[in-house]
């Protein structure tokens, strides 16, 4: 079902008044878990003042060490909702079992799979089923084939608003994060008609590389970006070395204009 063969037109998957796949770069912004009401909303406004379109926040986080901050469950939802309400930005928050479909469905706009439970196959068929945009990433060890199978997973269930993400995928290179696989792209690109978007902040781990490699997947043809902001970064509870300061969000907002319309 998610093959080019069987459907050689693009998919574009809609998110209230956002297409990603469409003609426009679609770019996600937000702190990489919320952490509060006043910070989320504060990273709102500059974001969306920059021109992101999508508000992007963890409530339930998958974090390495049991002992680190694991997101604010149902209250970060009702803030990531209260985003929504202020900004009009639909919101995209992970899911990580799938006892909490009620509370992301009622929540948020965008279920997003992490690249820990990309092959969570019970997990792939209930967003399935739910019917809401999936936003699917990349396992930190995936293939391109065994990622799109999870997108087939979701598929196959019913729902065909799938978004891929390639987020960076585990190599012997240590000086990043991960290793930012760009050449997925054009692979993606021609084995599917679904969008496929480019995550630089998990995938470089570190701050001055994301613009580069944000600007290069826009380059090589994404339909989009996901991108961690921060106010106070040094202080983040999550992800603070990979997260851009607003200004440094809004100089890679002007800079990607150069390169490609972005919505
Ligand atoms: C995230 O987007 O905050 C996240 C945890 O990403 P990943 O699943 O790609 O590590
Ligand atoms: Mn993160």
């Amino acid at each position: 079902l998610v093959s080019r063969q069987m459907h050689p037109e693009d998919t574009r998957v809609q998110v209230g008044d956002v297409s990603v796949g469409g003609e426009r770069i679609v770019v996600i912004a937000g702190p990489c878990a919320v952490e509060n009401r006043e910070r989320s909303l504060a990273i709102a406004g500059q974001v969306r003042k920059y021109g992101a379109v999508l508000f992007r926040g963890g409530a339930f986080k998958p974090r390495t060490s049991p002992y680190a901050f694991q997101g604010l469950g149902e209250e970060g939802l009702k803030i990531l909702a209260e985003v929504r309400q202020t900004f009009g930005m639909p919101v995209v928050t992970e899911i990580t079992t799938p006892a909490q479909a009620d509370l992301v469905m009622k929540y948020v706009d965008v279920i997003q799979i992490g690249a820990r439970n990309m092959q969570n196959f019970e997990l792939l068929k209930c967003v399935g089923r739910l019917g809401k945009p999936v936003l699917l990433k990349r396992g930190l060890a995936a293939t391109i084939e065994e990622w799109l199978m999870s997108a087939e997973y979701i598929v196959s269930e019913g729902n065909d608003n799938v978004i891929l993400c390639e987020r960076g995928i585990r190599t012997f290179e240590p000086y990043t994060r991960n290793t930012l696989d760009l050449s997925a792209i054009p692979v993606i690109k021609n084995l599917t008609h679904l969008p496929v978007i480019i995550d630089p902040s998990h995938a470089t781990g570190i701050r001055e590389k994301v613009s580069p490699m944000a600007r290069a997947a826009i380059a090589a043809g994404a339909d989009g970006l996901m991108i961690e902001v921060h106010d106070d970064p040094d202080h983040a509870l999550s992800d603070g070395a990979q997260s851009l300061y607003p200004e440094q969000f809004s100089r890679l907002m002007r800079d990607l204009y150069v390169i490609s319309p972005v919505v």
